[in-house]
């Protein structure tokens, strides 16, 4: 579509970042251009609005540029998730693996209720992991989840596959 036209042509590929043999997806460029970062917050509030989202949960750390300005577009609270030790408040955490050692994510467990229903926002779906942990500190917390939605999903990684039983019928949408 045009605007999967206009997202992909200002991703910038970063070749053997962070590491040897990894092609990094930097979205700095889409970020500096007004009007393809809007274009982004109107189709990721769409997704919000058609899934009944009541707030808005974030990633550390781009998933907070990302869905700070979605959740005010679309009229929803914003709440992030964060790297273990960041939250001053009381928290949920839960562990996930990487592919080499694990890492630990957190949420402040007050910022949603029962009644919320959550859209989790982030620019990258890699292996899944990290979007996995998300929802189960969602669940958690007792609140529903309205679904997950990425700029871009990395397919070959098989994050879909691993994320749908923590989605338990919910969407995933990349963009
Ligand atoms: P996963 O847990 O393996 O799905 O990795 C997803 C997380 O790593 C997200 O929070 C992304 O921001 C980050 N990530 C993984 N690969 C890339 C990339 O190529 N560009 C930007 N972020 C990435």
């Amino acid at each position: 579509t045009d605007i999967s036209t206009l997202l992909l042509s200002r991703i910038r590929d970063v070749a053997d970042y962070p590491e040897p043999g990894v092609m990094f997806k930097d979205i700095t460029p889409l970020l500096a251009d007004p009007a393809a970062f809007s274009a982004l917050t109107d189709a990721f509030a769409g997704i919000c609005a058609r899934t009944g989202a009541t707030k808005v949960v974030g990633l550390e750390a781009r998933g907070f540029i990302l869905g700070a300005p979605v959740a005010v577009r679309a009229g929803l609270g914003f709440v992030p998730v964060r790297k273990a030790g960041k939250l001053p408040g009381a928290t949920l955490s839960q562990a996930y693996d990487l592919e080499y050692g694990s890492a630990e994510i957190e949420i402040h467990a007050e910022d949603l209720t029962a009644d919320d229903r959550v859209m989790v926002v982030d620019d990258v779906l890699a292996t899944g992991g990290t979007a996995e942990a998300s929802l189960r500190l969602i669940r958690r917390a007792g609140a529903e989840v309205a679904g997950v939605s990425v700029l871009m999903e990395l397919g070959f990684l098989g994050g879909r596959d691993r994320l749908a039983p923590a989605l338990d019928g919910a969407p995933l949408e990349a963009l």
